[in-house]
């Protein structure tokens, strides 16, 4: 059997709770999806969550809700899935990148800081792998300039960060105007499709509730602009479309699923980190490899981590990385390339110009990027599996590198 490189957890408890919810009276936009947005806020820390279909979406309203749209810039990683650039294109906006720093591989505040274009209203940063970008220095750079602050949080599900002493959550510190989270079955937790806006914004969350239903208000405190009185007048079937929305809406039994997984969100973390320290105690001393640094060591047992990502000097060792999955896959295990630089895509080098070495350390480290399998149901023994095909492929390369020269 293949050990693939990511993977959901379903248990019985999960199940059974989807099966309950089919079983009541909501399939949609019922009480699951209230209790889903309220467990969630209250995990990450933060005052209103807003479920959407996906984090596409969540990175959509963020767009929207704060009024990026034609003439503005965006500025991200390219070090990220397409959905954290496609959200400003979306609006009618420039996404564009900023360089990543070569310990953390996030959004560098000094690229961000040195790169700054007068229309750049919003900056989206992301925390590759579940390692948090460095948000403090990036909302000082991005404040300062009157842009606001979107975290992608689509890989930090539950993970927090040391800051100054103190521990701060993803989603629930101050250097974050919204966080987006998705639930794809790739991802930490999951709810099959799903999304999560998170928000401290009054104003934001509303719009954003607002909009992920065809800007329908239908109830008076659902209201964001001119008076309401005129609601109760007119009937009780009376709504009204203040702006042009979408469909973004959940189910409830996909919510039946979040909440389930929530409560097992602290045993997925813990063992996404066990499995972590023992890769990196195993390839600690391996040549031609190296595992992944933390910006700061403090956020050792803090960190949700989503990918277990090594650079592999493909290059040096004389095997391209088509070869060595290939090698890899031979020996039951999988793998995968995360992230090519988005800029990189031809849509972006057609509609913006964009080209090679605009961001150079993320060019390089698409060069050598290799995610190996990590989840909460591998086995010790598929860890073992895995790391012993990563050493056998480097040392059978390196023999035959020698003979060579
Ligand atoms: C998965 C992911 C997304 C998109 O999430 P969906 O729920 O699939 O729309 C956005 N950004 C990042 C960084 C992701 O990993």
């Amino acid at each position: 059997m293949m050990i693939p490189y990511g993977r959901q957890s379903i248990s019985e408890a999960d199940i059974a709770e989807v099966s309950n919810s089919l079983r009541s009276n909501w399939l949609t936009t019922g009480p699951l999806v209230n209790r889903f947005e309220e467990e969630f806020a209250k995990r990450v820390g933060a005052k209103h969550a807003v479920a959407v279909c996906n984090a596409t979406a969540a990175l959509h309203l963020a767009m929207m809700v704060a009024n990026i749209g034609p003439g503005d810039r965006v500025v991200t990683s390219p070090n990220t899935f397409l959905a954290s650039a496609n959200c400003a294109a979306m609006v009618g906006a420039i996404p564009d990148f900023a360089d990543i720093d070569p310990v953390s591989y996030n959004l560098c505040p000094e690229s961000l800081r040195g790169n700054w274009q007068a229309d750049t209203k919003a900056v989206i940063a992301v925390h590759y792998a579940g390692q948090t970008a460095d948000m403090p220095a990036i909302a000082a750079v991005a404040r300062e300039r009157g842009a606001i602050v979107i975290e992608d949080a689509c890989h930090g599900v539950g993970g927090s960060f040391e800051h100054e002493g103190k521990n701060w959550k993803i989603g629930g510190h101050p250097w974050a105007d919204m966080s987006t989270f998705s639930f794809h079955p790739v991802k930490t937790m999951t709810t099959g499709e799903g999304g999560m806006l998170v928000t401290d914004n009054d104003d934001y969350a509303t719009k954003a509730r607002m909009l992920r239903t065809h800007g329908m208000v239908r109830q008076p405190d659902e209201f964001v602009g001119i008076g309401d009185d005129h609601f109760e007048e007119k009937g009780p079937w009376y709504y009204e479309m203040q702006e042009l929305g979408y469909n973004f809406r959940i189910t409830d039994f996909q919510c039946a699923l979040g909440l389930s997984q929530l409560k097992r969100l602290d045993t997925f973390l813990q063992r996404r980190r066990e499995m972590v320290s023992r890769y990196n105690e195993a390839f600690k001393e391996t040549e031609y490899l190296q595992t992944p640094k933390l910006r700061n060591p403090n956020d050792r047992d803090l960190t949700s981590w989503h990918l277990y990502t090594v650079l592999i000097d493909f290059a040096a060792i004389g095997c391209t990385r088509t070869e060595f999955i290939k090698r890899l896959v031979e020996k039951g295990v999988g793998s995968q390339v995360l992230y090519i630089p988005v800029h990189l895509q031809p849509w972006y080098q057609r509609q913006y110009g964009y080209a090679i070495s605009k961001c150079p350390i993320a060019e390089d480290y698409y060069a050598r990027t290799l995610s190996l399998p990590l989840y909460p149901e591998m086995t010790d023994q598929d860890c073992e599996q895995v790391i012993a095909g990563i050493r056998d492929i480097l040392s059978s390369v390196a023999k035959t590198k020698e003979k060579n020269e």
